[in-house]
């Protein structure tokens, strides 16, 4: 069975506002960030909002265990400076802590950027704030998401994220998150993605994989930019990302759209699209029009 959701929200109702939102787009997972994901405020996690989740969940058919968080990008654990490397540690645990409390077991996290430092020293210190982190012993497994290769990012290529992964202690609770947009953008030839799961499963193994953010790419193939594109507009294309998200060896793995919202121009861009999206891939049939019926569809609901 597909199992595919997209981003959503986790605002003033939390986890409930999340599956609601996930069920508008007729998913059947989705994936949130506790807050901003620019920021690290965080509230309280209200155990009311979750177990209305929960048991609203149950009654649609969302397995828990496909639902994905997402830890906000601007924590470095790549990042050389003690201080930095501490706050990392700290945020992340308790970033866990609260998966924990929700209930979600998968955490995606970007290895981070190396600034004034080697690759090497980068990869090192990766590696001392995901074990710091691990210890903790917090039933949550983290997700190690493939980069774009944007400024000095880590975990670009298969062998980078091997080198990481290879040095963690509790092997269990660690995996990767494979993002189609970033793997084009590193480099790698997505309408070979057999291929790339080949290598990959010798390398690391497949059973590593935890989920799969599905994006198509603004941008050519190796251009190191990380800018997403809806399914089918892109320069990955709607075949090839059809491919990935049936791939047989990937059949049990959450697929998560982070597809940018749509509008009449640049600056309105107000409109989800991931309900016509994931319409798009369970019917395996490309729309020429999404980005119009999609505007259309809004603007007639609010009439
Ligand atoms: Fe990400
Ligand atoms: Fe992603
Ligand atoms: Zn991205």
């Amino acid at each position: 069975m597909l199992i595919i959701g997209s981003h959503v929200g986790f605002k003033k109702d939390q986890l409930l506002g999340s599956v609601k939102e996930a069920l508008l787009y007729n998913a059947n997972t989705f994936m949130f960030y506790t807050g901003a994901p620019q920021n690290t405020l965080r509230s309280q996690i209200n155990d009311n909002y979750t177990n209305e989740a929960l048991l609203l969940m149950k009654k649609n058919n969302i397995d828990i265990n496909n639902v994905i968080c997402h830890a906000p990008y601007i924590v470095n654990p790549a990042s050389n400076d003690k201080d930095k490397q501490e706050f990392a540690i700290n945020f992340i645990t308790n970033e866990l802590k609260r998966c924990e409390q929700l209930g979600i077991k998968n955490i995606v996290l970007h290895p981070g950027s190396a600034v004034n430092e080697s690759r090497e020293d980068a990869i090192k210190n990766i590696i001392f704030v995901l074990n710091s982190v691990l210890k903790h012993n917090i039933n949550v497994k983290i997700l190690i998401e493939t980069m774009a290769g944007k400024g000095n990012e880590m975990g670009i290529t298969t062998l980078e994220l091997k080198s990481i992964i290879d040095n963690i202690s509790i092997k269990d609770n660690i995996g990767i998150c494979l993002d189609t947009c970033h793997l084009n953008d590193a480099g790698y030839n997505l309408n070979e993605f057999e291929k790339y799961l080949d290598e990959f499963d010798q390398l690391i193994g497949i059973n590593k994989i935890g989920c799969v953010h599905i994006n198509d790419s603004k941008n050519e193939i190796n251009s190191h930019k990380d800018r997403h594109e809806n399914i089918g507009y892109g320069t990955i294309g709607f075949e090839t990302l059809i491919n990935i998200i049936y791939s047989t060896r990937l059949e049990k793995i959450p697929k998560i759209l982070e597809t940018p919202y749509v509008g009449k121009n640049e600056k309105e861009k107000i409109y989800p699209p991931y309900k016509y999206e994931i319409d798009m891939i369970k019917n395996k049939k490309f729309n020429n029009n999404l980005i119009n019926d999609i505007i259309n569809d809004n603007v007639n609901n609010i009439k």
